[in-house]
């Protein structure tokens, strides 16, 4: 060796120990201090309640001990994870106080804002002393790598502020209730990361802010903890599944961060981009032993930058290599998660330049140890598996903790010493948002300003504004080049009618396929007022992933899809979105919007009130908001005021102008006084009375359209199955009962829970203070039962309209409730949460009004419905696309007549009308001449909106075997006697996502007595 490289060998060996990062590659990383006091009591504990050895770590086999700063044993009187030791949300919180009170220099605890039901959600910041006094200091120069417009995208700006900052590494936990290892276990990280004086943790507190929500599903935590508690007090018994988390929705609090309509989500989300967080790393249960699936698996989503998807493959394989070390069983980072979707509230991380991060635990739903036997699959060795989980095991909650903390720690500890790197990415994943339009693009989104439905427009851009999303608009017309849209989308996924296009090889393109593959384009003018979201800002990602189209295909090694495929916002919301490549959109004349609002000041001065139905969500709040008025609804399209007017417009009489004023401000309706009413046919509507009935079998999906009644303020009694089953006389309360899907299957919703061993009671009592406030029940195992089926169909044929979609669509059905509707599941279509194409059939149906023509519906899969104009018919054509030929065999070619050999020729009859998938088969004269099983005509089911095309039916996300819905009808509204059952075959109510078509649910409603209007019936 020459002596110039023994010299820079020996300064590498220098360079390397004087930082903390080499010291720490060294052979024990997470030595400890040997002068580090240990909790000697504490320790015990510890030992004693871990089942096995090897499902403890050294990172977590001792408590460090502290003379000043309380273990979380003050608080919850045993160690974390203790048997029979569940902490309330209040009392986890109390000690994060305790902590910060005992350590100011090292903790503070931050306000998050608070639950739907008033509970608050706080995070813990813990960082060395230096970093904690200069906490501001530090955010305001993560902001300018946030937003690298404020330093101009200087790289050399960014590295100066990069070495003086300190990144946020944000870990959460008890999203999902049943799920209840992680406040324990985030108290004992919170407490191990102030007081403990490892070099491993001192490096730690210095070059990372970890940031800690013990527990973000705040009611949710109560009410477990209130049925775990009861189960302590009645342990013989089985105890009640908590069928309420949050106020509205059980699971899916996890696929909220798109519309983000929960107070956790959008807390969470303000917190994260305040903050200018770089790893949101959020704690679940469900899995032997830790799944970090950060990794997982794909297809992942399409619009996240790949310096993230790196990111993620360095933290989840170092993670799970630390964990291999240490003997662990059951650690491994690559699974069947795919990341697809951004609906996962981890995903606020990814979708603002930041790192989405999960671990799935191992967790018993309480605090019990109980023995765990596995499945074959769980417990087998596999490639991303080498050191599998047991057969069997002991399983504590303390174990759960033990593996928490040891992952979080060594991620703490890994990311601790990658710092600078991982806040560089942070920049440069912020600075390649803002370089999208000239890079992948495309520049801009387009919302025209002449968009026929204004409120449902504003409502979308609130949605992501509320993502940190910059909107701006236009004060001048400004044109675009856009390509010119080919007829038909590529890549149909359907079977039956694959286009030549589709069905072609890939190796066999043409030769002069390039020649004539140049593309059109067409220059659009755009008016001034137009909304435009400028894909050159920090937060461009996610304006970008949601307005988008999602192609999944069918042909993806990814056979079961982990959630919805498809959400286009623009189609979900029936609202014009135009993507534009063209960067010239950027030197538009435009200003950014603050808030946006739609113009509400009434226009003119008479005593009659006009406003346009365009099936906004707000027009049935705006009845009941003006409740004392006489409200007319027109029949027919009209013009008035100097412009047009839909069918199903509001005629207003006897009302205050300050009182339409005040509604139109507050539900952004636009309202038009007039001398005189305008001649057009009408009918009165009143405010009807609503009875919404849930099951007790599961509140998650019945949740989302909870929420949306209860925004608009929409008045309804919520009432249960078992309400239904006792109420002989619904009609005399509830003119609409609403019932939406319980995703529990129709048999269930009538069976209820077995009724075997003890009562399930959901009920406030002092054991169990949080649960029974929504809705109470000495025992919630009885379902609808035969008695609930009786009045409900009593209810309809006296008048009364009962709303259902999916799953209780089944239960109508089934149970005979309409007559000359099928409803069946699909048996082939594949379609896991899948944007599709539909068509109004029926515009002059009450249900159908503000809409016009095609729109697109969410549909998962959806229900295949068939309508007949008899009991027991086979329905209608059916047979949609792939009705073939229809002539017999026989002489001639396929479009001759045959001929019987030795007679002479017979006039064949008239060739009868095709009937369509979505059309009933017309009544016969055989069939007529004894009628009994035909349907009277006003008896019928009328079909209101029908699934697109099987060409088209494919607007965004994975669908196969589309011919099997094509055409089918999705809205019916079936004539029972004098009420009437309006039938979905989809869900039009999902997430906050599908606004564009809650206007067919409350069109049924604010209609309920007047769903014949504009019937054509048929002639026999
Ligand atoms: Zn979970």
């Amino acid at each position: 060796m020459k002596r110039a490289s023994i010299f820079r060998a020996l300064l590498l060996v220098l360079l390397t120990c004087a930082t903390s990062a080499g010291v720490l590659a060294q052979a024990n990383r997470y030595a400890r201090d040997p002068k580090q006091l240990v909790d000697e009591d504490y320790t015990k504990k510890i030992k004693e309640y871990t089942t096995e050895p090897f499902f403890l770590s050294p990172l977590v086999d001792y408590l460090p001990a502290s003379k000043t700063v309380p273990t979380p044993k003050a608080v919850l009187g045993d160690i974390a994870g203790a048997p029979g030791t569940l902490p309330y949300t209040a009392e986890v919180h109390a000690y994060m106080r305790m902590l910060e009170k005992a350590s100011p220099g090292r903790v503070k605890v931050f306000s998050l804002g608070k639950s739907e039901e008033g509970r608050e959600m706080i995070a813990v910041a813990i960082a060395a002393e230096p970093v904690l006094a200069k906490l501001d200091e530090n955010r305001a120069r993560l902001a300018k790598l946030a937003d690298p417009r404020t330093i101009k995208l200087d790289d050399a700006e960014a590295d100066r502020l990069v070495q003086l900052s300190v990144p946020v590494y944000y870990i959460a936990g008890a999203l999902h209730s049943p799920e209840t290892g992680a406040p324990t276990s985030l108290m004992e990280l919170a407490y191990r990361l102030t007081v403990d004086e490892s070099p491993y943790i001192k490096a730690i507190r210095s070059n990372v802010i970890t940031m800690i929500t013990p527990v973000l599903e705040t009611d949710g935590r109560d009410r477990q903890v209130d049925i775990y508690k009861w189960h302590l007090a009645n342990p013989k018994d089985t105890w009640p599944p908590v069928i309420y988390w949050g106020k509205y929705v059980v699971h899916d609090n996890n696929r909220d961060a798109m519309v983000a309509t929960l107070a956790l989500t959008r807390n969470v989300i303000d917190f994260v981009v305040g903050q200018k967080v770089q790893v949101l790393h959020d704690l679940h249960e469900s899995v032997p032993y830790l799944y970090d699936n950060t990794v997982g698996d794909g297809p992942y989503n399409a619009w996240v930058d790949p310096i993230l998807t790196d990111e993620w493959q360095m933290l989840g394989w170092n993670n799970m290599s630390e964990m291999t070390k240490f003997g662990m069983p059951g650690a491994f980072a690559h699974g069947t998660f795919d990341t697809w979707s951004p609906g996962y509230l981890m995903f606020i991380g990814a979708m603002h330049n930041g790192i989405s991060r999960l671990y799935e635990t191992f967790g018993n739903a309480g605090a019990d140890t109980v023995e765990r036997k596995l499945q074959p699959n769980e417990f087998a060795r596999t490639w991303f598996k080498q050191n599998p989980p047991l057969p069997k095991a002991m399983w504590s909650q303390r174990n759960n903790n033990n593996y928490t903390q040891t992952g979080l720690l060594t991620a703490l500890s890994y990311f601790a010493s990658n710092d600078k790197l991982f806040l560089k990415n942070f920049y440069l994943k912020s600075k390649r948002s803002i370089l999208k339009p000239g890079v992948e693009g495309p520049a801009a989104y387009v919302l025209p300003a002449d968009d026929a439905r204004p409120g449902a427009q504003a409502e979308m851009l609130r949605v992501l504004q509320r993502q940190a999303v910059e909107i701006s608009r236009a004060t001048a017309p400004f044109s675009v080049t856009l390509p010119v849209k080919k007829a038909r989308p590529r890549g149909e996924a359907e079977g039956g009618d694959k286009t030549a296009e589709a069905a072609a090889k890939p190796g066999d393109q043409k030769p002069d396929a390039k020649t004539e593959e140049k593309p059109k384009t067409e220059t659009k003018q755009f008016p001034a007022g137009s909304y435009i979201i400028r894909m050159d800002q920090p937060y461009s990602r996610i304006a970008d992933a949601l307005l988008d189209h999602q192609y999944w295909s069918p042909n993806d090694p990814q056979k079961r899809p982990y959630d919805d495929t498809g959400w286009t916002f623009g189609e979900l919301f029936n609202v014009q979105v135009v993507r534009v490549a063209d960067a010239k959109v950027l030197d538009a004349a435009m200003e950014k919007v603050a808030g946006v609002t739609v113009p509400t000041d009434i226009k003119g001065t008479g005593a009659v009130f006009l406003v346009n139905n365009d099936a906004d969500p707000s027009l049935l709040a705006f009845r009941y908001r003006l409740k004392g008025a006489s409200f007319d609804v027109a029949e027919e399209p009209f013009e008035a005021a100097g412009r047009k007017f839909n069918r199903g417009s509001f005629i207003i009489r006897n009302a205050q102008t300050a009182d339409v004023q005040a509604a139109g401000r507050e539900l952004s309706l636009q309202a038009y006084s007039v001398e005189s009413a305008p001649a057009v046919k009408v009918h009165p509507v009143k405010a009807p009375r609503v009875g919404y009935i849930h099951t007790w079998l599961n509140t998650q999906d019945e949740g989302w359209w909870r929420m949306e009644f209860d925004r608009l303020k929409i008045p309804y009694d919520y009432i249960s199955t078992q309400v239904v089953a006792r109420e002989a006389d619904l009609r005399s309360k509830w003119d609409v009962l609403v019932f939406p899907p319980s995703g529990r299957g129709a048999q269930q919703i009538v069976a209820g829970m077995p009724m075997w061993r003890n009562p399930l009671p959901w009920k406030t009592t002092p054991l169990t203070p949080n649960i029974g406030k929504i809705d109470s029940t000495d025992d919630m195992r009885p379902g609808l039962g035969w008695s609930g089926l009786v009045n409900l169909e009593q209810f309809v044929r006296q008048g009364g309209v009962l709303i259902v979609a999916e799953d209780t669509s089944v239960l109508a059905g089934t149970f005979g409730l309409t007559p000359g509707l099928s409803v069946q599941q699909p048996t082939r279509l594949n379609a896991p949460g899948t944007v599709m194409r539909a068509r109004i059939v029926d515009g002059a149906s009450p249900i159908a009004y503000g809409y016009g023509g095609d729109l697109s519906i969410y549909s998962a899969p959806g229900l295949v419905l068939g309508v007949s104009n008899t009991l027991g018919g086979r329905g209608g054509g059916g047979r949609g696309a792939d009705a073939g030929p229809s002539r017999p065999t026989g002489r001639g070619t396929a479009d001759d007549m045959d001929q019987p050999q030795g007679r002479p020729v017979v006039t064949p009859l008239p060739e009868e009308p095709k009937v369509e998938a979505w059309q009933a088969a017309r009544v016969t004269d055989d069939q007529l001449r004894n009628p009994l099983s035909v349907i009277p005509p006003e008896q019928r089911p009328r079909v209101v909106l029908r699934y697109g095309d099987a060409s088209s039916l494919l607007v965004s996300g994975l669908l196969e075997n589309g011919n099997e819905i094509a055409q089918r009808p999705a809205v019916v509204d079936v004539p029972l006697d004098k009420g009437h059952i309006v039938v979905f075959a989809h869900n039009p109510m999902w997430r906050g996502e599908t606004q564009g078509t809650y206007g067919f649910v409350f069109n049924a409603i604010l209609n309920f007595d007047q769903l014949n209007a504009g019937r054509k019936l048929d002639e026999k």
